[in-house]
């Protein structure tokens, strides 16, 4: 069994280097962060959601039933905070890869992965920075970054709300040895992607990094299920 808050597809990935892909999303409940811009709090913010109605506890062949019946051949794993779950995602993926469907799992980059080599294709790792108003202590787990980067799978993209967010991500960077560095502004409506990605570009190009925006927000707004 899984604990599943939704899944949705065929769609497109929003973020990072696969975006515009077209995959099929499966969102599993609970996290272990409270980013204070969450845009998915309905899988972990009890005090404004009920869990009752956004948990679903699924048998591994139902979510693979509901991923064969969008016809993708990517799924992206997302939460919450996956990894929470990695026995039972463990076995979900195995049936994902005995499909040949590339995977691609959304972490925070706190709990260090352990499931065996090949099952993931892409570890999109966000580690959270202060503007996520999470503490110190629960948000950056330096040796668990390191374990990431050493799958050589790993992409590592953070949100940044104002241009000084991006010497706090140097500082991660230089202190965990991370490559492949995505920055991605924070906002969940058009106009705030495009002021914030402007004030970031330059700034990101010159440290060597890649810009990602937010498609999904961009063509269908702050909606779920898309
Ligand atoms: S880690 Fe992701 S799901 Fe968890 S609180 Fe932060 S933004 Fe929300």
């Amino acid at each position: 069994m899984i604990t599943v808050n939704e899944w949705f597809g065929p769609t497109v990935q929003g973020e990072g280097p696969s975006a515009g892909r077209r995959c099929g999303f499966v969102r599993l409940g609970r996290c272990n962060q409270s980013c204070v811009w969450c845009d998915e709090p309905q899988t972990w913010a009890w005090d404004r959601f009920d869990a009752a109605a956004e948990l679903h506890e699924m048998a591994i062949d139902d979510v693979v039933a509901a991923v064969d019946a969008m016809d993708v051949d990517m799924v992206v794993v997302t939460g919450g905070e996956p990894l929470l779950q990695q026995q039972a995602l463990e076995q979900l993926l195995r049936a994902f890869k005995q499909r040949r469907i590339r995977v691609e799992i959304e972490t925070a980059g706190t709990i260090a992965p352990t499931m065996t080599d090949g099952l993931v294709d892409q570890w999109n790792v966000s580690p959270k920075l202060t503007n996520s108003g999470n503490p110190l202590a629960r948000r950056y787990k330096p040796d668990v970054l390191r374990a990431f980067e050493a799958t050589e799978r790993a992409v590592f993209k953070f949100v940044a709300c104002e241009p000084s967010d991006l010497d706090e991500v140097s500082t991660m960077v230089d202190e965990c040895g991370l490559t492949n560095i995505w920055i991605m502004p924070e906002g969940t409506d058009a106009a705030t992607l495009e002021r914030r990605s402007s004030a970031l570009a330059d700034d990101v190009v010159k440290r060597g990094w890649n810009l990602s925006t937010r498609l999904h927000i961009l063509i269908w707004g702050n909606r779920r299920g898309v």
